[in-house]
């Protein structure tokens, strides 16, 4: 029994056997079970056959149209693809000893290299190439057409715990994961889209275990706990034991909170405090009626695109907004239009996380690609009776932008003769965050994602745990930005609410009331106990105290003017399962 320590962030705890997957979950690794040999065979088989044909079709072709000479690098490919060290080798791994077939291929291409290596032969060396080609083209003919981990994780016995290098967001949004239990990743943060999603499904989730492919092995049990981040691999009964009491005693606390859920969120002093939740899956909006949220604060609408790229038609997203809207009536739906750039359309699991970052995304993307934009707008239009729904637009930079797409929006409304409904901004950009007055003659609510503000007040990554620099929530450049924020939101008389990681953390909370805020949307579960956190805190103080963190120096020492009083809420709020 080994014990890992990683960044717990999703919390609860789990056990599970892994499952790993490597290069964004485009390759997997599992241990077969005995009754799975033979179908594994079989796949690579298939595997041997479709990419024989492929070859013997791109030989044909480049001989016809290029010259004989330049095909006959394929017709070589063509022989190693029978090499007694490639598929014959992989199918050995598979039956002696229980590999997956995408993972006996990988092992056979990296044993071929190393004999390659060794050989110190010139002609050979040129040969790798060729054969890491033929390796990918057959590791690619294994599951055609799909993610592989997407495939994997429906084939295999529950209960499963993932552990990838990075899980991208586009992949996470298709995992059936009523059979995951837990999720384990070398890089990610808690404001990674995976990890969020994970959070608001309930599931544990440890990052930042640097080494977690190469260390924990497939078909290995782990229990993980997502709060204190241990990973703990093949655990002893007495650690299961230990593990089903945090379990237990998790539930408890959580059960406790239960009749918090009808009751509004108000502050020590009597501020009333409105909480709102963030939704990823439109088909999880049980668990925001279940946590006694106000309304949906935030719907992340590009997660459809990934799930099922056919509901990106109009009338898919008609239904799923419509029923969205009905499950929530007569709450508020905030439906944020598609938060993504071009590229996450064309081929969802291929996409630069660097370019969804940055360059033509949300509105930008929106105003360039007009097609999908008023097709999302129609549906969006067209289900607006069935509830009350806002239109959230994301990665506002300026107030041009605000205007152009609120034209559009008119115009499309006036085509449909639909009803007009409230339209509003993402305030994400410190560009918007400057400029809220102006924004202001075009936005009817503002929403505050601290996730991109902080990413882009100090120029880090927000989805990556070992940045090069500061990613700092509580530094007095985020607090400063913030108040000027809620000033100008004032002055404006325009709806302000804080919806980034930020708002659910009852710490972080304490802050922001004391900037301002009085509006936040959050990951279902943790509205019943910001509810019992902000039952503890004295606006006023928050107030003094907040004033007092943003004249701070450094981020050290505003988190110092903090700590007492959020330390204070967090003890309010949490039973911690662990001590
Ligand atoms: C944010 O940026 O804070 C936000 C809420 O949006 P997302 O996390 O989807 O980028
Ligand atoms: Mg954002």
């Amino acid at each position: 029994m080994t014990t890992l320590t990683g960044r717990g962030v999703a919390p609860g705890t789990a056990v599970g056997r892994a499952v790993v997957a490597v290069r964004e979950a485009r390759q997997v690794r599992y241990r077969l079970a005995a009754n799975g040999v033979e179908r594994e065979r079989q796949r690579l088989r298939t595997a041997r056959e479709r990419t024989r044909l492929e070859l013997e079709e791109i030989s044909s072709r480049i001989s016809r149209t290029v010259g004989p000479a330049q095909a006959a690098i394929f017709a070589a490919q063509l022989l190693m693809l029978d090499d007694p060290l490639l598929t014959k080798r992989a199918d050995e791994l598979i039956r002696t000893e229980r590999l997956n077939a995408d993972w006996a291929l990988e092992r056979a291409i990296d044993e071929l290299h190393q004999v390659f290596a060794r050989e110190g032969d010139a002609w050979l060396r040129d040969r790798v190439g060729d054969f890491a080609d033929v390796g990918g083209r057959l590791q690619g003919n294994v599951r055609p057409g799909r993610d592989p981990l997407v495939e994997l994780i429906q084939e295999l016995e529950p209960p499963l715990i993932i552990v990838a290098d990075e899980l991208p967001p586009s992949v996470a949004a298709q995992l059936d994961w009523s059979r995951v239990r837990g999720l384990v990743c070398a890089v990610g943060s808690p404001t990674h889209h995976t990890v969020i999603l994970a959070r608001s499904l309930g599931v544990p989730a440890v990052v930042g275990l640097g080494s977690a492919t190469q260390v924990l092995m497939p078909g290995q049990m782990l229990a993980i706990d997502g709060t204190t981040g241990e990973v703990v691999v093949d655990p002893s009964d007495d650690a299961m034991d230990r593990w089903r009491r945090r379990g237990e005693i998790a539930e408890a606390a959580l059960r406790g909170l239960d009749e918090l859920r009808t009751r509004p969120a108000m502050t020590a002093d009597g501020v009333r405090i409105r909480l709102e939740a963030n939704l990823e899956m439109a088909e999880e909006v049980a668990r925001v009626r279940d946590a006694g949220a106000e309304g949906i604060g935030l719907y992340r609408s590009e997660f459809l695109l990934d799930a099922h790229p056919e509901s990106a038609s109009e009338d898919a997203q008609l239904e799923t907004y419509r029923t969205l809207l009905e499950a929530m009536r007569p709450l508020p739906v905030t439906i944020r239009t598609f938060d993504t750039g071009e590229e996450r359309r064309v081929s969802p699991a291929r996409s630069s996380g660097h370019r969804q970052r940055f360059g033509l995304r949300g509105i930008r993307a929106a105003l360039q690609n007009d097609q999908r934009f008023r097709t999302q707008i129609r549906a969006l239009l067209r289900a607006a009776d069935a509830g009350s729904l806002r239109i959230l637009l994301p990665f506002v930079t300026t107030s041009e932008e605000l205007r152009q797409a609120r034209a559009l929006i008119a115009e499309i409304g006036r085509d449909l003769g639909a009803n007009p409904v409230p339209v509003g901004a993402m305030i994400e950009v410190p560009a918007a965050a400057l400029t809220v007055d102006h924004l202001a003659a075009y936005a009817d609510f503002f929403s505050v994602g601290t996730n991109d503000l902080i990413q882009y007040t100090f120029a880090v990554d927000r989805t990556e745990e070992r940045r090069a620099g500061p990613y700092e929530p509580g530094a007095p450049a985020v607090l400063r930005l913030l108040r000027s924020i809620a000033l100008q939101g004032r002055r404006a008389r325009v709806d302000l609410s804080v919806c980034g990681e930020m708002a659910g953390d009852p710490m972080m909370v304490a802050l922001l009331v004391g900037l301002g805020f009085r509006s936040f949307s959050m990951t279902p579960a943790a509205i019943p106990i910001l509810k019992r956190a902000l039952a503890a805190l004295d606006s006023q103080e928050a107030a003094v105290m907040a004033r007092r963190a943003r004249q701070a120096h450094t981020a050290d020492m505003a988190r110092a003017i903090v700590e007492p009083l959020a330390a204070a809420m967090h003890r309010a709020a949490l039973t911690d399962p662990v001590s």
